[in-house]
């Protein structure tokens, strides 16, 4: 089986032996290629682009870029921007839209928004006084394109989506919604992929968003790097967020000339050893059959569904068959559930998954949630329904 080899990528498994890790969609864990590879840069001198002397760290660098504008296929190396993670990438652009923002424009996003795309928009439509307008999904989690066209309107000027809920696991059908937006309005639109790109191929020409933010964390890479990528002419668009370093052509006590992209956007010195080792899982991750990896994936995500269905007084929210899958059981609460199975070495997550607002909505003060990567395996599984069965066992005496 392709993913009992790619399990055996990632040291977690041989020195946390008795753990069974369901917490993917909270990040990846590292392969042994990645420790390797920030290690040897660890063991080296040097920053990039800065010194003669640093050129094989300014290649590996770039190198990095080219992998991520290749897997995601953006149209020119110079709109990929590298950033700290998703919230820094959704920040840069939520403040380098300011100027085009005016009173009484629009900002759209759904309720299922991770915090990070929904606080960033909240204080740009505070800060100038436009409206953020937050809509609802229809029964099966999922934004309506007939609700999004009716919510536009001249007004609008941002829709900033999430491809993938981090709390239900839903996909959005952004195929249907990109065209929609595009038809009726010259907005810009911007995807949250944070919670696609593990176990999807994004690309972004297809998918046709502006800008699209991402953290190497949810896909085999370093925690401290992010990529905010997308249209070459909407990125030239934004203001920089943060000022300093190699983020310049020229600067005099009166004037600032910016440099071009990328590196207007990448002020000061970035996670050198995280973009370097992430460029290596990129090229490590193309020696494996993706579509293999994720059909072994998909197989496992059935068998949670099926397994999760049988508990009486279950409720799963959303029935797609995803990685990531939420869960309340409405006789229990989800912390003492998560705090029993935790003392059984299962991680998983529990509460409100960085997405308040939803959770309000949904009528939840928490749920609990599986999330599964190319690396789990049907013993993960059983370890963890062992594990909930006597919790639940536990909690009924
Ligand atoms: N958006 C989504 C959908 C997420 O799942 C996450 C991470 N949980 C983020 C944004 C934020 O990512 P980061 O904390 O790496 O910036």
């Amino acid at each position: 089986m392709i993913n009992t080899q790619f399990r055996q990528q990632f040291p977690y498994f041989k020195q946390n032996g008795n753990w069974t890790y369901l917490d993917s969609a909270a990040t990846t864990l590292k392969p042994q290629i990645l420790i390797d590879e920030t290690c040897q840069f660890y063991q080296s001198a040097g920053s990039v682009h800065r010194s003669q002397y640093d050129l094989s760290q300014t290649q590996a660098y770039e190198k990095a870029r080219d992998l991520v504008a290749k897997r995601f296929n953006v149209v020119t190396r110079e709109a990929v921007i590298w950033t700290s993670g998703t919230t820094h990438a959704i920040n840069i652009i939520a403040n380098g839209l300011d100027e085009q923002i005016q009173t009484d424009d629009e900002i759209i996003i759904t309720v299922a928004e991770h915090h990070a795309n929904f606080v960033p928009w909240q204080q740009l439509a505070e800060r100038k006084h436009a409206k953020l307008v937050v809509l609802p999904l229809n029964e099966n989690y999922q934004l309506e394109p007939t609700a999004l066209q009716n919510a536009l309107s001249e007004r609008t000027k941002i829709v900033a989506l999430n491809l993938v809920s981090n709390v239900t696991g839903v996909r959005q059908p952004v195929e249907a919604l990109i065209p929609i937006i595009r038809q009726y309005t010259e907005a810009k639109v911007i995807l949250d992929i944070a919670q696609a790109v593990c176990s999807e191929q994004v690309d972004v020409q297809k998918l046709d968003a502006d800008f699209y933010a991402f953290s190497a964390h949810k896909m085999y890479g370093p925690t401290g790097v992010g990529v905010l990528m997308g249209k070459s002419q909407s990125l030239a668009q934004i203001k920089p967020l943060i000022f300093g370093g190699k983020m310049l052509q020229n600067v005099t006590e009166q004037q600032l000339t910016l440099a071009e992209l990328p590196y207007r956007l990448e002020a000061g010195t970035p996670n050198i050893a995280g973009i370097i080792g992430f460029g290596k899982v990129l090229e490590w991750l193309e020696t494996w059959d993706f579509q293999q990896l994720n059909q072994g994936l998909y197989h496992l995500a059935t068998q949670m569904r099926k397994r999760l269905e049988s508990y009486p007084n279950i409720q799963i929210l959303g029935n797609a068959i995803s990685p990531t899958m939420s869960f309340t059981f409405s006789n229990q609460h989800h912390a003492d559930l998560a705090t029993i199975l935790a003392e059984q070495k299962i991680a998983l997550r529990s509460g409100e998954h960085c997405a308040k607002p939803y959770l309000r909505y949904l009528s939840k003060t928490g749920t609990l949630r599986l999330s599964l990567a190319h690396y789990n395996i049907s013993d993960d599984l059983n370890q963890f329904f062992n594990a909930l069965d006597t919790t639940l066992a536990i909690l009924q005496d």
